[in-house]
């Protein structure tokens, strides 16, 4: 290695000077004296020597440690040394490249325009920084992210290129993985809820005149039997069937999965047959799978809709499976719907219903609610509340919620509408006990709906922390059919973490569902509501009398308490008494009343002097 000594230092000058002085110079003393100059000089340049070479082998020393690839190379791109990394990186030691040209290297990923534009980008500019494909030596391609300085003489030609590479395949691996975790349902690699949403907007925006989409919402009934007796792994494995069946038997095409047990197909086609085509999907999905010796038939429900008759946006559409694949639950599981495209035309009165509904719920001044109060059937004491939602329509006047709360659990309004229930139920629980009306938990009806679409737990919550309320002051009704809607996930671990935290739980109607008395052992329940259709014939019916009798035996068995619906009789409140149940609701007692007129009758003087 030539290393360059400095002239411009006086030492060395005064040492040359010194040189001839020493043969020449006649005087001993003199000659002495030029021979230490001379001798002093050369300490210089040997100093300067050393101190070179130790700056040499620290800068090689750098090079050798950095992770980066370092390569350098002629004007001709012809490497001439690498360093420890590159070896590392590429698979080639300094010896198999060094003399040849570091083109070797390239992968044949980039198009000739790409080198074009590297090449005068590096001579005009002098360096080249980005993205670039090589192939190591064993032959597999990589991204290297590259620096390269031209570097020149004092003619300014290049005479050298230096290039600085890391290997970055982990990071676009990780990348990759990234985008495919937000795009790819990881159990099946199917499209998940979000790509299905663009891949929908994409179908949608490229439909051609006399195409149309069809568009299938599968879910798959019963899975969650399948996980608890077969296991979770059994279950991960029968989804992977389900979703392998399912792409290819609609091959072309989109088939997505939305998670849980919910499956999505878009077909485009020009063919008018959505309901045969909806009927095949049927009759292949539910042939048997063979999960673990077991052959096992599933049982779908299918909500399902076409565009553009049905919508023309993606986010319109997915509402409307969703209210269609609610609706065929509602009818019972393994049933087929389509949306009904009549909610869609501007005449039909429940569409305007819908947009009324909107507006109430923007204006919140039609809505309110009643209450109404749970007794014990000897003694008349009032033991709870519940809140029902009311509409005061301005043309229609009152709307039951028996009409409207499946309307808006249809078009996407329920989680909304929930929590202004929850939010009003709570103000006035805070407003009674401050006030002095009797500590009742107030009960709150729970739409599915709003366990899916909406979070229940961060709006009770906050809803508490805002009227400064405990948890054991609220109660929360569920259906049957809400514990066993599996698009809310396991309802289990979701029940008890609230029961946990204090709210009281109660299964509202009561034999009126899909009955499965399983679930009541399993969940943290504290009461159920027996259904007012049960309690509607009594005395008289006895097959009532003896589902009434062997509902209470069950529940006094499991420590559970019974709350008796639609009590309108004496003789019905009496059959009750001595059946052993010990909380009635109904008309017999109270209809549901406002609040206001329900502190007249509950509330001490003060309180109900200060509401009016
Ligand atoms: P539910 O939760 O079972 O409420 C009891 C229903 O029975 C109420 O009807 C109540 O007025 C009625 N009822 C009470 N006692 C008697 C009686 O002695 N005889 C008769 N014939 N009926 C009686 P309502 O208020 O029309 O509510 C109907 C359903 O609408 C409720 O049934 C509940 O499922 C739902 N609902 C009401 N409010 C809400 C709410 O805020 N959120 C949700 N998700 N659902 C609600
Ligand atoms: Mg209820
Ligand atoms: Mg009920």
């Amino acid at each position: 290695m030539w290393l360059p000594i400095s002239l411009n230092r006086p030492l060395v000058w005064v040492a040359l000077a010194a040189l001839p002085a020493c043969i020449w110079l006649t005087d001993a003393m003199l000659r002495m004296v030029a021979v230490s100059l001379v001798i002093f000089g050369l300490w210089d340049v040997w100093r300067q020597v050393r101190q070179q070479r130790q700056r040499y082998r620290l800068s090689q020393s750098a090079i050798n440690l950095a992770s980066d690839a370092i390569v350098v190379c002629d004007a001709d791109n012809r490497v001439m040394a690498v360093n420890p990394a590159f070896t590392e990186i590429t698979g080639y030691n300094s010896q198999e490249i060094v003399g040849r040209k570091l083109e070797t290297l390239a992968a044949p990923r980039h198009d000739k325009a790409f080198y074009q534009n590297f090449w005068s980008t590096l001579k005009a500019t002098g360096c080249w920084e980005g993205e670039m494909w090589n192939r190591r030596k064993h032959g597999d391609e990589y991204p290297e992210w590259l620096k390269v300085r031209a570097i020149t003489d004092k003619q300014g030609n290049i005479s050298h290129f230096i290039s600085l590479f890391t290997d970055i395949s982990v990071q676009k691996a990780r990348e990759h993985d990234l985008r495919r975790i937000g795009y790819e349902d990881p159990l099946t690699g199917l499209p998940n809820r979000r790509r299905l949403h663009d891949l929908m907007t994409s179908r949608l925006r490229h439909l051609r005149a006399g195409e149309s989409l069809d568009i299938a919402l599968i879910d798959i009934d019963g899975l969650k039997s399948v996980n608890d007796s077969l296991g979770v792994e059994q279950g991960d494995r029968l989804l992977a069937r389900f979703a392998q069946r399912l792409a290819g038997y609609v091959a072309g095409s989109v088939v997505g999965r939305l998670g849980g047990d919910e499956f999505m197909v878009i077909r485009t086609t020009t063919f008018d047959d959505h309901d045969p085509w909806i009927a095949s999907l049927r009759e292949h999905m539910c042939r048997p799978f063979e999960v673990s010796d077991h052959l096992l038939r599933l049982g779908i429900t299918i909500g399902s809709c076409r565009a553009p008759e049905d919508g023309c946006d993606s986010g319109v559409l997915f509402q409307r499976l969703e209210s269609a694949l609610y609706s065929a639950k509602r009818l019972g599981r393994n049933h087929s719907l389509r949306f009904r495209p009549a909610l869609d035309k501007q005449d039909n009165p429940q569409l305007a219903l819908v947009s009324d509904l909107r507006a109430a719920l923007i204006s919140g001044d039609q809505l309110e609610l009643h209450y109404q109060t749970q007794h014990h059937p000897g003694t008349g004491e009032l033991l709870g509340m519940e809140a029902l939602l009311r509409w005061r329509h301005p043309l229609d006047g009152m709307i039951s919620p028996g009409d409207f709360i499946p309307l808006a659990e249809r078009h996407g309004l329920m989680a909304e509408l929930g929590s202004w229930v929850i939010e009003k139920a709570c103000a006035q629980q805070a407003h009674w006990q401050h006030g002095g009306m009797p500590k009742l938990i107030v009960w709150i009806n729970i739409s599915a709906l709003q366990l899916f679409q909406g979070d229940l737990e961060t709006q009770l919550n906050t809803c508490l922390k805002r009227y400064q309320l405990k948890p054991s002051q609220i109660g929360l009704e569920l259906t049957e059919s809400v514990l066993l809607d599996e698009r809310a996930g396991d309802m289990g671990p979701r029940l008890k973490a609230l029961s946990d935290q204090g709210y009281a739980i109660a299964i509202d109607d009561f034999g009126t569902g899909y009955s499965s008395l399983g679930y009541l052992k399993r969940l943290p329940v504290d009461k159920i509501k027996l259904d007012r259709a049960f309690i509607r014939e009594l005395p008289n019916s006895k097959a009532d009398a003896a589902i009434v009798k062997a509902v209470l035996a069950m529940a006094a068995g499991m420590g559970l308490e019974v709350v008796a619906e639609g009590v309108e009789t004496l003789e019905q409140c009496l059959f009750l008494v001595n059946a052993g149940c010990t909380i009635v609701q109904g008309f017999y007692f109270a209809r549901p009343l406002p609040a206001a007129e329900l502190e007249q009758r509950w509330a001490p003087p003060l309180l109900a002097a200060a509401a009016v």
